[in-house]
């Protein structure tokens, strides 16, 4: 459903993004780990065209993501993506923020928007928080209004780039719990993560990428207890 092939991206001379391969199936979860500097953040965003590519080809279910014909409104509405920073409305309610966009990009009855939303942040434990402004939240709970704003718009895939990484510890678990949840639905992820216990449970294939490059894809038993390459291992022994 995601295909990536023969991705390569430039900043200037820095060649950031080094031919990229990986197809990722329906209903399968990709974890993005290695180094900071490896170009996790590039390659996830590339999927969603936040980032241009100079080299290769991605498609979402046949569709070009950077063909210059793609309706990137449409396509993006296809993927919903959560960041480190939540990037909400601060002058929006929970609700709003959830609803504007079903709204306006979706053109949904208003009505029915605000009972979707209010659905979707119950399932997600902020059945009680649906008037509260983004400053009147907890980072978790902010972050967890963020990934309803995401599935609000019905997305055939999530991308996650280090949505815990901004947290709390004891805020971390709710929102990989809402992660965990959103898995168990077959929804189709790719999650950029450092949190290695929770790439290692629920994902089904672990993509170590350094340098610009994918040094190994393997499923998470393998890769955590018998990686194939040395850089594999180098960095396991640093954060296991
Ligand atoms: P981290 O774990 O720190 O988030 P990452 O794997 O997500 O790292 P990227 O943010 O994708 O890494 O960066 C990959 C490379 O691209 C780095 O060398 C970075 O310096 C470079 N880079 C990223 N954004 C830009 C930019 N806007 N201009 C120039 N270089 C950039
Ligand atoms: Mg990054």
């Amino acid at each position: 459903m995601i295909s990536i092939k023969d991705v390569s991206k430039y900043y200037g001379n820095h060649k950031v993004l080094k031919n990229i391969h990986l197809e990722i199936p329906q209903s399968h979860i990709y974890a993005l780990i290695g180094p900071s500097g490896a170009g996790k953040s590039t390659l996830i965003r590339s999927i969603n065209a936040l980032e241009s590519i100079q080299e290769g080809e991605i498609t979402i279910d046949g569709v070009q993501v950077h063909a210059k014909n793609t309706d990137i409104n449409k396509l993006r509405s296809n993927v919903g993506f959560v960041f480190q920073s939540f990037n909400l409305y601060p002058h929006l309610t929970a609700l709003q923020n959830v609803s504007i966009a079903p709204i306006q990009v979706k053109k949904e009855n208003k009505e029915q928007a605000e009972e979707k939303a209010k659905a979707l942040l119950t399932s997600l434990g902020l059945g009680a928080k649906i008037s509260s402004f983004p400053g009147q939240l907890s980072g978790g709970q902010q972050q967890r209004v963020a990934i309803a704003r995401a599935l609000a718009m019905d997305p055939k895939v999530m991308l996650f780039d280090e949505p815990t990484s901004a947290l709390d510890p004891e805020m971390i678990k709710e929102v990989l719990d809402a992660i965990r949840n959103l898995a168990s639905t077959g929804m189709t992820m790719v999650v950029v993560t450092h949190e290695m216990g929770f790439a290692r449970e629920i994902c089904n294939e672990i993509v170590f990428m350094a340098d610009g490059k994918i040094v190994e894809v393997a499923p998470p038993e393998k890769f955590f207890t018998n990686p194939d390459t040395e850089r594999a291992k180098d960095f396991l022994a640093k954060v296991l």
